[in-house]
């Protein structure tokens, strides 16, 4: 949980896309401070119209900077001309839109309580199942507001998932700390039944499981996948955040788990589903990092070929102890971050072209730009439809589409 300053130039849309990083930061747990001293990220969406704009987000980058501890630069000017910022010798994250939220989150888990009421966002619905987790992870401050897991009962949750399929969700999304967790307080691993009770209400919905930590979810793995194997409403769709592909880091950030149990959760997934999505995240650039550390988190990067991979360069947040470790040079995290973001794109751009010429049938979650939609496939990739109007789509359909054509992280659908 961190708190944040944002800052946003330029057009409508530049400001669309602060809007919805500030939903998803607000859905994580994190709050907004009045000015960038007092934030743990100042966040700089930028517009590159003329020239004269393009020097004054310069220097606005470098004062906040100096007034910051972390910096993240995102909008068309660091799409466009990212490489500016560090010709200007300014010390920042320079992001698309859609991954600063977990930049952000720098590695912890969302803080997502049950202890308020679900929300229904458009057709998606947003299901809180417990609070908490079991882990104790040296850099994480979440941990500090959130406590040991605590679940509410399989029926309450059941009841909760029933009341927002009433009111129209055509997406429930399980989230929490740690998904995989759920009941361990009560001595039983309750997730695989509640999934299943949950995908037993009436309904034509899509069920999205939230971030489950491999130590979590390793025991009841087996059981998951073929749950998900079996059950249709079901996305096929795992975010496992390994952090590292090193033992030693994974250790030093007292993570639960160890690569291997990691490795053996994508194997199961790997034989029991033919198309699936392994979402996965990597800290990098952790205080006891090494070289040889960053090279194995490459080779499981290489190996395991998540579908989506968030990334994010280590920063202290304090109070913690990883605060108190000797941290290494930003030099080092940014071309630690900068390698891996490059292996990353060539991964999951393959992934997406490789899906060209399929056909998958698709739920319709939000709408797009320029009257485009977004859809989410079985696997919950994007899938983006053009001119809905004309073809009358409307947001919370299925539609069967073909996929035409594929970007590095969505591909394009034509209805069929
Ligand atoms: S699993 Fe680790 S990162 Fe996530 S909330 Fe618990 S202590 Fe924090």
């Amino acid at each position: 949980m961190a708190t944040y300053h944002i800052e946003t130039y330029g057009c409508t849309s530049n400001r669309g896309e602060s809007r919805q990083i500030e939903r998803a930061l607000r859905d994580a747990g994190h709050y907004r401070v009045d000015g960038p001293e007092d934030a743990d990220v100042a966040i700089l969406n930028t517009c590159t119209v003329v020239e004269k704009t393009e020097r004054n987000m310069l220097r606005r980058a470098e004062a906040l900077d100096e007034e910051t501890a972390d910096l993240i630069v995102t909008g068309c000017m660091a799409l466009a001309q990212g490489e500016a910022f560090e010709s200007a010798d300014v010390d920042a994250q320079v992001l698309h839109w859609d991954d600063v939220p977990v930049a952000v989150t720098n590695g912890e888990c969302p803080t997502t309580t049950p202890d308020v009421e679900p929300v229904l966002d458009g057709v998606v619905g947003i299901l809180p199942i417990a609070r908490g987790c079991m882990s104790n992870c040296s850099y994480c401050i979440t941990k500090f507001a959130t406590g040991r897991v605590d679940s509410p009962t399989v029926e309450e949750n059941v009841e909760k998932a029933r009341a927002l399929v009433h009111a129209g969700a055509k997406e429930i999304r399980v989230t929490g700390q740690d998904t995989g967790v759920y009941g361990w307080d009560t001595g039983e691993r309750k997730l695989p039944e509640l999934l299943d009770r949950i995908c037993d209400i009436d309904g034509s919905f899509r069920v999205r499981l939230g971030m489950a930590n491999p130590g979590g979810i390793h025991g009841i793995h087996d059981e998951l996948a073929e749950l998900f194997a079996e059950n249709e409403k079901l996305y096929d769709f795992i975010h496992a955040p390994v952090q590292s592909g090193s033992d030693d880091v994974l250790e030093a950030m007292r993570r639960q788990h160890h690569v291997e149990k990691f490795r053996e959760i994508v194997a199961t997934f790997d034989e029991r589903l033919d198309h699936w999505t392994l979402s996965t995240d990597f800290i990098v650039g952790f205080p006891t990092e090494s070289r040889s550390d960053h090279e194995l988190s490459m080779e499981l990067l290489e190996e395991c070929r998540p579908e989506k991979v968030n990334i994010t360069r280590f920063s202290k947040r304090p109070g913690t102890d990883a605060a108190e470790m000797k941290g290494l040079g930003g030099t080092i995290k940014k071309e630690r971050s900068k390698a891996m973001t490059e292996l990353k794109m060539e991964i999951v751009g393959e992934a997406y072209a490789s899906m060209v010429g399929d056909r998958r049938e698709v739920l319709v979650v939000e709408e797009g730009t320029a009257d485009s939609v977004k859809c989410r496939d079985p696997a919950y990739r994007q899938v983006i439809v053009t001119n809905a109007t004309d073809r009358g789509i409307e947001v919370g359909e299925f539609l069967d589409v073909e996929i035409t054509a594929a970007e590095t992280v969505y591909c394009y659908g034509e209805p069929v």
